[in-house]
């Protein structure tokens, strides 16, 4: 007879992990106890040898679905003997704590949701105890009812005999609830006070009849028109103001969704999972939704309903004929912070719908959909939310303290590492304004209170006018502050799990640099201890200030002014890059360096090529021309290998030859998709060849920043690196745009409080 005490550390709370390990106890006939202890699940097993091993082994290898175990700690122990084996209710502890993500609703509730039969039928919030939300209704750990937004809503006796029954699906289901004790749905601010079944049904004749609504789901309100009517689709873009910026769909099913995408056997799992992402899915030519759901774009954005009552909207019992297809956009104005409560929609989004389905549980976490592209038949994260945040990162180094990295400007996120673990926040949006601010303070704040973190230190960008670093100041903790390139190169090593020595490739936007200028086109030695910018994009001229990110004729006429000298105004004019004025006030501005910055952005150079091809010589949002640019080239079926065009000068790669290229080539008539590719080689070649000349004894290359988004661009870049002996990092489930520096800056921060180097 043994005893061994085990400690699950992972996603062990609210996924029905107590249950599973008692039913493994019983088939075993293990004697002892298991108990959620906050940061980890305690179990005490006792029985035979071999039994005990079986059981271990029971619980690695089949946990309830939705657990992630990331580690077991398994010691003997000398203990009294136990009678059988027991549930002992929670108590809380300090110490590595995992807040579990929401879990899209699960087929056996979707099954219950539509059974006329079932207590449930078309409870809006019908979840068990492998579903729901958890992240966004959480108050404070251990994950319990009285600390979650359902507090409010006491269990009737039916709810309450299924919750301490070990046998049923909801089992110490934390959010369990039916039509008869859970949380309403209602229309917000009515006149006639429609709530309940009403609500859902007037919601789905005013979507039915072309209209916009705003509906409240798990974590914050969605924009939903009839994504197969055009006029719905265009007026919520004039509404909006986003004139083409493509909206994600979500389907009532998966026949819905292969009706008008082809789907790869890689992400049917994702679809269908429990995560629901936003996939980026390749759109069928014979696809009827309207054109302006994603125009110009051969990619469709599409999920799955997860919440019960985005089910609902599409199946109701009426006779109301819903479309298979939805418009699903984030209810904030765009780029803000998506709105989580109903004063947040009364103030931002109210003008933007025809009608608000809200309802009375409480969002307490903020956590916009994920988005998530595929590269290589491997998920590729555009934008981390739900469903995987807070989901920590552990890294083997072993570090002790607790640091909290603020992130960056654009996609912001956050970042809270408390010793070898780094929870990356869900996403809180741009900080271009105070409301992005205060909802960066404010869920850091929840954060911290979750996971018990007392950080020593706030890191942030380097740059002094980002509202994060403001938010990183305003917190009082002494800063670290890190370069934003370098912190991107990190994000990676940090996704890795790599702490060694990497030369980086940082291709991004733009971000500060540690000499004051503008960065964005970097090859950085790297390790945690610090980096050397080995190598850069050849500066260039940006006129016209901030307008410059928007049109990239600007930059292309600015750098053709540098290229051909006296030839440029007659290559501008002939290319077509004069949109607005003569070409002697951009030479003026120029020459005179009037309102005009210097960068060595990549993001800017895209940007410039996409508008010398005639692709798109301006956007109306961030990587609008790159991604055209990108598909371009994607169409391109001639000659791959373009040969080699050594761009290396001394540390500066100089770009400006593959711009000068592209110009001479378009002006011959060349086809712009064999252009579009060659831009996408020269430049993956040029870097890679940088990267290699300065990386000294370094064998491992890390790629990072914005501009890796395009799959094109990392393929090139990769093979080069790997034909020629590199061992290459790449992002996977961590966004390589500044969605993930946060990461990076935080494995930064823990680094250097573990060295005591003057910070
Ligand atoms: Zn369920
Ligand atoms: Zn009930
Ligand atoms: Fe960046």
């Amino acid at each position: 007879m043994v005893t061994k005490r085990i400690k699950v550390y992972g996603i062990v709370q609210g996924v029905g992990f107590r249950p599973t390990v008692a039913r493994h106890a019983a088939s075993l006939g293990i004697k002892g106890s298991v108990s959620n202890l906050g940061p980890y699940v305690e179990i005490y097993a006792q029985g035979e040898e071999p039994q005990v091993d079986k059981f271990t082994d029971l619980i690695r290898t089949m946990p309830p679905k939705r657990a992630a175990i990331l580690k077991m700690d398994i010691k003997d122990k000398v203990v009294p003997a136990y009678d059988d084996f027991n549930i002992i209710e929670s108590a809380k502890t300090t110490g590595e704590i995992f807040v579990s993500p929401d879990i899209a609703i699960c087929d056996e509730c979707l099954e219950e949701l539509f059974d006329k039969n079932n207590r449930r039928y078309l409870h809006p919030f019908i979840n068990c105890t492998c579903c729901g939300p958890r992240l966004t209704i959480l108050d404070a750990l251990p994950y319990d009812r009285e600390r979650t937004s359902m507090k409010e809503f006491p269990m009737c006796p039916d709810c309450e005999k299924e919750y301490y029954d070990p046998a049923t699906r909801r089992y110490d289901a934390q959010p369990v609830c039916c039509n008869k004790c859970g949380p309403e749905v209602f229309i917000l601010d009515d006149e006639e006070n429609r709530k309940g079944p009403e609500a859902i049904t007037y919601v789905r004749e005013v979507i039915a009849n072309g209209g916009i609504a705003a509906i409240k789901g798990i974590g914050g309100f969605h924009l939903a028109c009839n994504a197969y009517d055009n006029d719905a689709v265009k007026r919520l873009r004039e509404l909006k103001h986003r004139p083409s910026k493509p909206f994600a769909l979500m389907m009532r099913n998966e026949e819905e969704v292969l009706k008008n995408c082809y789907i790869e056997d890689y992400q049917r799992g994702i679809l269908t999972g429990h995560q629901k992402p936003i996939i980026l899915l390749k759109r069928r030519e014979d696809s009827m939704l309207a054109e302006q759901v994603a125009p110009d774009n051969p990619m469709l954005g599409c999920m799955l309903p997860y919440a019960p009552v985005q089910s609902l909207i599409f199946d109701y019992d009426d006779d109301i004929k819903m479309p298979s297809c939805l418009v699903m956009t984030s209810g904030n104005l765009s780029g803000l912070p998506i709105c989580r409560n109903d004063d947040d929609v009364r103030a931002e989004i109210r003008s933007y719908c025809d009608v608000v389905l809200t309802h009375n549980r409480k969002i307490n976490i903020r956590a916009d959909d994920s988005v998530m592209d595929f590269y290589e038949g491997k998920p590729y994260m555009i934008r981390r939310s739900r469903g995987y945040a807070p989901l920590p990162y552990m890294m083997t180094k072993q570090f002790k303290g607790s640091v909290i990295a603020y992130g960056g400007e654009l996609k912001n996120t956050f970042c809270v590492a408390v010793n070898s673990l780094m929870y990356p926040s869900s996403y809180i949006g741009d900080l271009t304004d105070l409301k992005g601010k205060n909802a960066l303070k404010e869920s850091a704040e929840r954060m911290l209170h979750l996971l018990e973190a007392k950080p020593s230190h706030a890191v942030c960008d380097l740059h002094p006018l980002y509202n994060s670093s403001a938010a990183a100041e305003e917190s009082g903790l002494p800063l670290i502050r890190v370069q934003h390139h370098y912190a991107h190169i990190l994000s990676c090593m940090a996704e890795n799990d790599y702490t060694g020595e990497v030369i980086g490739i940082s291709l991004d936007g733009t971000g500060y640099g540690t000499d004051g200028t503008i960065w964005g086109g970097e090859i950085l030695k790297c390790s945690p201890d610090g980096f050397e910018r080995a190598g850069h994009i050849r500066p260039f001229l940006h006129t016209g200030g901030d307008i410059a990110s928007r049109e990239g004729f600007r930059i292309a006429i600015s750098m053709l002014i540098d290229i051909f000298g006296d030839d440029a105004e007659s290559k501008c004019s002939d290319l077509g890059l004069i949109r607005q004025g003569t070409f002697k006030t951009y030479k003026v501005m120029h020459d005179n360096r009037i309102n005009t910055s210097i960068s060595t952005s990549c993001g800017r150079l895209f940007d410039a090529a996409s508008a010398i091809l005639g692709i798109r010589y301006e956007q109306s949002f961030e990587g609008e021309a790159a991604t055209a640019l990108e598909f371009k080239a994607m169409e391109y079926e001639g000659e791959k290998d373009l040969g080699y065009m050594d761009l290396t000068e001394g540390d500066v790669i100089a770009t400006d030859r593959i711009i000068r290229y592209l110009t001479e080539e378009k002006l011959k008539g060349t086809d712009i998709r064999k252009l579009a590719y060659a831009f996408h080689y020269m430049l993956a070649k040029g870097v890679a060849q940088m990267a290699m000349a300065k990386s000294g004894s370094i064998k491992t290359a890390a790629l990072s920043g914005g501009c890796y988004q395009n799959k094109l661009l990392t393929r090139l870049t990769e093979q080069e690196l790997i034909e020629n002996g590199f061992n290459v990092l790449l992002h996977s489930m961590v966004p390589p745009n500044d969605g993930g520096i946060a990461l990076g800056q935080a494995l930064y921060g823990m680094h250097k409080i573990n060295n005591q180097e003057d910070i």
